[in-house]
């Protein structure tokens, strides 16, 4: 059997026990420099084509520094003239849980005014790393601030580390030795699934339905190669992609769970908050929980 194959049969039976799900793309930071180091003059097009090609919408979560400069501002522009709506990342994707409510105020305020600007600005706020405070007060304190200036939390409900496999793969492009890519792209795809079947069976318990979700993925090297592949694969598991909009005007998104440290996937957040999962790994992804198993396939 060919890895392809095991995927598919992977996709399948997965697929079958989970049932029709809808499924929104959400892709943060903007850091495009990389990009562009590494696939030259194709770089300010290559996410946005393949999105084109399958005419999905996705709403791009931006680091507001990475819309200064003119290359950044002319693809956030582009991005917005596409359709895809543009959200607020934080100006220098401070951590929250590494600064004062002070300092990270003031960087999601500054990415506030350099974002604003541009077409199909939502005010949407992605928190970095997903770290919504790590006090009552931290996180409280945030939580007024977003409302008073008409924003909300664009919670992720899928959360993974592709920007871990993207960066194990971008060093095995810089060596310019040949290796084979696609052995990224199915561990990459079945990465995907997997958290996703694991944060969609945790929403069903969570919310006692099924939620429409918000996958987080990252601008970066990996998903220039595969993002199509990423599209057609859930698909093929018969999942529906859906604009950002509309998982976001569900109700399940207006939640505020009561946990500390806050944050996480929404799901995984309620979850906790109900008790439903006991102890469970913190952070809920990282990449050190895939090393060894990439390590192992030499990837
Ligand atoms: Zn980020």
């Amino acid at each position: 059997m060919t890895r392809r194959q095991a995927l598919g049969v992977l996709a399948g039976s997965a697929g079958a026990a989970g049932g029709a799900r809808r499924i929104s793309l959400t892709i943060d930071d903007f850091s495009w420099e990389p990009l562009r180091r590494a696939l030259g003059d194709s770089w300010q097009t290559a996410l946005l084509a393949t999105l084109d090609d399958y005419k999905r919408k996705a709403a791009a979560f931006v680091i507001g520094r990475n819309a200064v400069p003119p290359e950044g501002r002319d693809l956030i522009r582009a991005w917005g003239r596409a359709g895809h709506c543009i959200g607020n990342h934080t100006h220098t994707h401070r951590p929250y849980h590494l600064s004062t409510f002070e300092q990270f105020s003031a960087d999601f305020l500054e990415a506030d005014r350099t974002l604003a600007p541009f077409p199909r600005f939502e005010k949407w706020f992605r928190f970095p790393m997903l770290r919504e405070g790590e006090t009552a007060a931290k996180r409280d304190a945030m939580r007024e601030l977003l409302a008073r200036h008409g924003y909300r939390n664009a919670h992720v409900t899928i959360d993974n580390a592709d920007w871990y496999i993207a960066g194990r793969f971008a060093a095995r492009l810089q060596t310019g030795q040949p290796f084979d890519k696609n052995a990224y792209r199915d561990y990459y795809l079945q990465h995907l699934w997997d958290r996703a079947s694991y944060y969609d069976q945790l929403a069903l318990k969570v919310f006692g339905r099924p939620i429409p979700h918000t996958l987080l993925i990252h601008y970066n090297v990996l998903n220039a190669y595969f993002l199509g592949d990423v599209l057609r694969h859930f698909q093929a598991c018969g999942w529906t992609w859906i604009d950002p909009r509309e998982a976001f005007s569900d109700p399940a998104f207006r939640s505020q769970p009561a946990i500390l440290p806050a944050g996480e996937s929404l799901a995984w957040a309620v979850a906790k908050e109900k008790n439903l999962i006991g102890e469970i790994r913190y952070p809920a992804e990282d990449g050190e929980y895939i090393r060894a198993e990439m390590d192992r396939l030499k990837l």
